[in-house]
């Protein structure tokens, strides 16, 4: 008998799980209530970022904050009237840094993320046309000989996973001079990826969703608690067969795994785009780090995008145009050339404090699966999680540990 799913949440996360459900023979309906996909999911930098293989809840990171404040040119804002959802978020990541703590995590993280690329790959080549992963690195650089000095030195003492840096070559430093980098100023990862264009790739997983029997559904759904299993709603009305439930609204999740008892801290962590159709940006350059100014960015098919900041907060409040106009600045002040029109964005990465995603079934409903919580890495994510959902619905070996990633390490702590 064909097996039943209903995947809540169809930004990349949902998408990804809903399409390799459907091909393990799972009669799949995707609910989700984003109307002109505005997710996180389709307005991302679309770095495929395997080089992050080190949790942000680490004490370097908290040391680097003061540094990296908006007030001070930096990336990191907290709104103060949103102090509600960042302190407790705060006090918990720094708990969560704690050294043996981040240990754990980066085991835990970097398993998963020596995963992403070859789980990309098979996605992408499983898609219709063209494929949209492209291979081919990224560039960071710096503003002055002091920033790249410091800058490379972090790095080369960080951890990258398979990512590697090198010098560029004299080729690529002559395509990156017209965008005003000086030669001292940059260094070329090898390894990471690119999606060639985040609305080419929703059409091609949608349609993809659909050739395999799977549904898409337009609505608001929600859980309830009904003894050993959990109930489904959609727009209030209830669902009589959904089957297996997962769980990938991204920032949304926790909340709506609440009535089930499940905690997960989940934060807003709001981040900011400008796009311009308008550009002269090359065709063939991969996403591009001005590290200094704390800004990505990326030639998708039909725009140039700059994205930053990291604005832990409430998903419903409105934006900060603050954040655009400080966009439009660095735009400005580099000389990039994209010209206005710019159009605005805002989107809310969905964080947990300890920068693990809640990947696992629940302990307290026998038909719910859930994936959410993948911060920064949500694209990069993608792919290797749609696989371990669907390892998880089949009763497979997932191809990462995932024991860390139980939402249960919320709840034993209370
Ligand atoms: C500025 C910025 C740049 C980023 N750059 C990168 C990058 O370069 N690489 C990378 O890997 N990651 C990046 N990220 C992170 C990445 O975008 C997220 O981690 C990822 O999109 C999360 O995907 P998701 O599917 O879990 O959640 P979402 O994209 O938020 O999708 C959740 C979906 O669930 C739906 N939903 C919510 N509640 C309900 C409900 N009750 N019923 C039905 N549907 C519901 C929502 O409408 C939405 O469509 C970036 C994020 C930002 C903000």
């Amino acid at each position: 008998m064909t097996k039943r799913a209903t995947i809540i949440g169809g930004g990349i996360v949902g998408l990804a799980s809903a399409l390799a459900l459907a091909r393990r023979g799972f009669d799949v309906t995707l609910v989700d209530d984003d109307a002109g996909r505005q997710a996180a999911s389709w307005g991302n930098a679309g770095h495929i970022a395997i080089e992050q293989v080190e949790p942000l809840a680490s004490r370097a990171a908290i040391h680097s904050a003061p540094g990296r404040l908006f007030s001070r040119g930096g990336a990191l804002a907290f709104p103060p009237a949103q102090w509600r959802h960042w302190l407790p978020f705060g006090l918990r990541l720094l708990r969560a840094s704690a050294p043996e703590r981040f240990a754990a995590g980066k085991a835990a993280l970097a398993g998963l993320v020596a995963e992403a690329m070859p789980a990309w790959r098979r996605l992408a080549d499983s898609l219709p046309g063209e494929s949209l992963l492209r291979e081919e690195g990224h560039f960071v650089a710096w503003s002055t000989p002091e920033a790249a000095r410091a800058g490379r030195a972090a790095w080369a003492a960080a951890d990258t996973g398979s990512a590697h840096f090198r010098d560029p070559t004299s080729d690529e430093m002559s395509a990156l001079a017209p965008i005003g980098i000086a030669p001292a100023g940059a260094i070329r990862f090898t390894g990471t990826g690119q999606i060639a264009d985040l609305e080419m790739l929703a059409d091609a997983m949608e349609a993809a969703l659909r050739q395999a029997g799977g549904r898409i559904v337009s609505g608001k759904a929600r859980l309830i608690a009904g003894g050993s299993e959990a109930g489904l709603l959609i727009d209030g009305d209830p669902v009589a067969d959904s089957g297996l439930i997962v769980m990938t609204a991204g920032v949304r999740s926790a909340a709506l795994l609440r009535p089930l008892g499940h905690r997960a801290p989940i934060v807003a962590e709001r981040g900011y785009h400008i796009r311009a159709v308008d550009h002269d940006w090359p065709a063939d350059m991969p996403p591009l780090v001005f590290e200094d100014r704390s800004m990505i960015v990326t030639r998708y098919a039909g725009c140039v995008q700059a994205a930053s900041f990291i604005e832990p907060g409430d998903p419903d409040a409105p934006p900060d145009p603050a954040k655009w106009a400080r966009l439009e600045a660095h735009v400005m002040a580099l000389g990039l050339p994209m010209r206005p029109p710019f159009t605005r964005w805002m989107g809310a990465r969905p964080t947990l404090p300890d920068y693990l995603p809640a990947i696992g079934a629940s302990r307290r409903a026998g038909n719910l699966l859930y994936a959410f919580g993948h911060q920064h890495l949500g694209l990069t994510l993608s792919a290797v999680t749609g696989e371990i959902v669907a390892a998880l619905a089949t009763n497979e070996r997932p191809a990462a540990d995932i024991a860390a990633f139980d939402i249960g390490r919320f709840e034993k702590r209370g």
